[in-house]
């Protein structure tokens, strides 16, 4: 099944993906956060995160806080107001690699008992390698 959905993806341009997208990546604002590493900061997370708008995200060992709501620029086509002059941001952003095909990221936590449940499962780890 992946085999061939990466085939079918291969065919496609990026610009043809969007096209058939309900403009997934406008719906959502996604920040990059370092990893907690005091408890106030884990403490602000649990906050943040008890929010049912906002959600936290790992890929490849970045952090990220995602806040779900729509660019003000996104028309109701599904078409960027302002594709010409978008964000740099959002000109990096490219299918495939978009949370429109297959996981975009390792972990997700959407609560602040899986932040820490995630933090305690880490935590017991690296005790056993040590
Ligand atoms: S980059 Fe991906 S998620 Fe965004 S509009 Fe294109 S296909 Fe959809
Ligand atoms: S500026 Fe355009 S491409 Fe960027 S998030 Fe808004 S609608 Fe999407």
């Amino acid at each position: 099944m992946l085999k061939q959905k990466k085939a079918k993806l291969e065919k496609i341009t990026s610009l043809e993906a969007c096209q058939e997208c309900p403009a997934i990546c406008c719906r959502d604002l996604a920040m990059s956060i370092g990893k907690p590493q005091t408890k106030e900061e884990v403490e602000d997370l649990k906050w943040q995160v008890r929010f049912d708008t906002v959600d936290i995200f790992i890929k490849q060992h970045h952090w990220y806080l995602r806040v779900k709501g729509k660019c003000m620029y996104l028309g109701k086509n599904n078409l960027c107001k302002i594709y010409e002059e978008r964000p740099d941001k959002c000109k990096a952003h490219k299918a495939p690699n978009c949370e429109r095909f297959g996981e975009y990221h390792e972990v997700l936590i959407k609560t602040p008992e899986e932040l820490v449940a995630y933090l305690d499962r880490k935590k017991q780890r690296k005790n056993k390698k040590s």
